[in-house]
């Protein structure tokens, strides 16, 4: 076999109507890109109760949709032949024997897939797994699939029914309710598959089942024995006897959500090793729920936690390295609550492991600050602050004893990261990378807290900023970045709790261009040029390494778009009018006739600073963002005149400040003092770490 290949399998849900089969077939030609698929699919949502029901009624309910499916998924002449093909499918279902009719779910939904597939080029084939898949015996299983894969070279889509099979004697029978996905482990491992791919409706295997405990999170990483514990007591997103092939044929199998598939997953396979309880699964037991905590043996902790919630268990026990116990169903869901807020929630974090990406000024005095206010950090919160792991753009070091050194490794440092944080751990984003950002959900969904000093990460449209929020929250992590304006005044902070209690916002005046200020504050017409002023900044460091990214407001517009975002508007980046320090026509020219031709521009300069003057006023560079009387909001970038009156008047250097105006206030918030230094960032980040 000389492409690898990656099997899929979908549930019910996913393909439950023409849009989501759309979405599954998206996802499958993507990988079809790069290997060839074996597609396994479900009957949709509901088709096998109704065929298992005997109610005619039902079964005619089902033919509905899979015509109403057909109508969506195909045209033309297309769509007349995959009906003709769907009619003849339920003629033969209803002549089927009783025994054999909840064959036909599976059976319809792969032929649709499989022609939808043929329609749109693709050389498919669509194997029976009736003949292909013998019940209780994966060998004969496992030869039956490599043969017919093999006989088929030029196939790019293998479209295999999940569930059904036949059994030794050659009757058609199934694999039991949920089987599908192991199915699509025995294709998996009969062709020795690279990726396996269990696709579903929920973000992976999750610490408890999200319909009883809304804090249940997504397990990102499991042990082959702790999913085999989980499904087998009652977990209902993976159907046990998947695991045992995959395991067998070192196979690691991938829980995704067909509706969110950048969002959380699971993947199980051998290099992972719980140390501490993984989850809590439940299932009916006669008249009891029975629980079960996975891979915990911490028996006094769980009484404790359940008498707390005024619950008694019926039993409980312990067996084969799991808690269980049992309880009357209806306090199953107040138990299961109680069990994962002891064992799975906010663990009163003593010790904080960070992991700092990015090892400039701002990281290496970070990380100064951590070692040098060790004690008094402890005094005053609790905690203690480890660091274990550094990284510059090229390599890392990491060491959860405390002692990473300097970075000195290649690698991927984030999935390393991911691999071997503690829980609670918090991932510091303190490099220039325009693109780490994209990594954020991956680091939430591995149980890491993220804080970013990056403002880069936060150009980037509204939709994209709200997903990087979601990710966090679904995974029960903070992110934060006060950073990001005004260095270590408490600006982001101030403004989103005003959010918070919806005092809406008004307006909001940012002056909190460190260069400009400077530059600005330093110039007097007739004095030295502007040009001059410039270039001093740009050689103290002042400036990014093109001044014109200042003086052009990109800077500025970065700093208003997290300002605005965090006020609860959405603004984007080609809503905000800049107006430009400089004319226009420098911004192409090279460096050196850039001075050139803003000293030529003095004259400009000069004669704005004079009328300032004149009026009293002083010259700011002011992002701002103010509500319109018809509840818009509109934002600029420039320089403005300000009066005596005006808080940004009196700035001295480089100190910024922001002026917030809102509803519930007749005075503004004002906030002012130093907006800039390596010192200042670290305090910042210390201080989103620790709040
Ligand atoms: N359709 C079958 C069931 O509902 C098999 C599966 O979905 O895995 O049990
Ligand atoms: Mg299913």
């Amino acid at each position: 076999m000389e492409r690898m290949f990656s099997v899929l399998k979908f549930g019910g849900s996913s393909v439950a109507s023409a849009t989501n089969m759309s979405r599954v077939l998206d996802l499958v030609e993507k990988e079809a890109s790069g290997r060839r698929v074996i597609l396994v699919a479900s009957a949709i949502s509901g088709c096998t109760n109704a065929l298992l029901s005997g109610d005619p009624a039902q079964v005619d309910e089902m033919e509905k949709r899979h015509r109403s499916i057909v109508k969506r998924l195909f045209t033309g002449g297309e769509q007349l032949a995959v009906q003709q093909r769907t009619d003849a499918l339920f003629r033969e279902l209803r002549e089927a024997p009783e025994e054999e009719k909840v064959t036909y779910g599976e059976i319809l939904s792969t032929t649709l897939l499989d022609a939808k597939l043929k329609a749109e080029g693709y050389r498919t084939c669509w194997l029976d797994s009736r003949e292909l898949v013998v019940r209780d015996d994966e060998q004969k299983t496992f030869a039956n699939i490599a043969a017919a894969v093999s006989a088929a070279p030029e196939v790019e889509v293998f479209v295999a029914p999940g569930f059904i099979c036949r059994s030794a004697e050659g009757r058609v029978c199934t694999l039991g309710r949920g089987g599908s996905d192991y199915s699509a482990a025995l294709y998996a491992a009969a062709v020795q598959a690279a990726s396996l791919q269990i696709w579903t409706d929920v973000p992976g295997i999750m610490t408890t089942n999200p319909r009883q405990v809304s804090r249940a999170r997504t397990i990102p990483r499991m042990s082959y024995d702790a999913a085999l514990q989980m499904a087998g007591h009652g977990a209902k997103v993976l159907y046990a006897p998947t695991v045992a092939p995959a395991m067998q044929a070192g196979i690691a199998i991938e829980i995704l959500n067909t509706f969110a598939p950048e969002g959380g997953k699971t993947v199980i396979s051998a290099d992972v090793r719980e140390t501490g309880p993984v989850g809590l699964a439940s299932q009916e037991k006669g008249s009891v729920s029975e629980i079960c905590l996975v891979h915990s043996s911490e028996l006094t902790r769980a009484e404790e936690a359940l008498t707390q919630a005024g619950i008694a268990p019926l039993r409980l026990w312990e067996e084969e390295g799991n808690l269980l116990l049992t309880v009357r169903p209806a306090v199953e869901k107040m138990a299961l609550q109680a069990l994962h807020r002891a064992f799975f929630e906010v663990l009163p974090v003593k010790e904080v492991c960070l992991f700092i990406a990015g090892y400039g000024a701002v990281g290496k005095a970070l990380a100064q600050m951590v070692d040098r206010t060790g004690p008094t950090v402890e005094e005053r919160t609790g905690k203690v602050l480890r660091l274990v792991g550094v990284a510059n753009s090229r390599q890392y070091s990491i060491d959860l004893g405390g002692h990473p050194g300097a970075p000195c490794r290649e690698g991927d440092y984030v999935a390393e990261v991911c691999a071997r944080a503690p829980k609670g751990s918090v991932f510091v984003d303190c490099t220039n990378s325009e693109t780490l950002y994209q990594r954020y959900p991956e680091l939430f969904a591995a149980g890491l807290n993220v804080v970013s000093s990056n403002r880069r990460s936060f150009a980037v449209p509204y939709a994209t900023y709200a997903l990087l929020h979601a990710a966090a929250r679904e995974n029960g992590a903070f992110f934060r970045y006060e950073t990001t304006v005004g260095a270590a005044l408490p600006i982001l902070e101030s403004i989103s709790r005003g959010t918070n209690s919806c005092d809406e916002v008004l307006s909001i005046e940012a002056v909190v261009s460190c260069t400009l200020n400077q530059i600005l504050g330093d110039y007097r017409p007739g004095g030295e040029s502007f040009a001059s002023l410039v270039r001093k900044a740009q050689e103290a460091g002042l400036t990014e390494p093109d001044p014109r990214q200042d003086l052009g407001g990109r800077d500025a517009l970065r700093k208003l778009l997290i300002l605005a975002r965090e006020a609860g508007v959405r603004l984007e980046e080609e809503e905000v009018e800049v107006t430009p320090v400089i004319p226009k026509e420098l911004f192409d020219v090279p460096m050196e006739r850039f001075y050139e031709d803003l000293e030529a521009a003095e004259p400009l300069f000069a004669a704005a600073g004079r009328e300032a003057d004149v009026q009293g006023f002083r010259r700011r560079f002011v992002a701002s963002l103010e509500k319109t009387p018809s509840g818009g909001f509109r934002a600029g970038i420039g320089i403005r005149n300000v009066p005596p009156v005006h808080p940004a008047y009196h700035l001295r250097g480089t100190e910024n400040a922001i002026i917030v105006r809102s509803a519930f206030h007749p005075y503004p918030l004002v906030i002012q003092g130093p907006g800039e230094g390596a010192r200042e960032a670290a305090s910042s980040i210390l201080n989103d770490i620790l709040r």
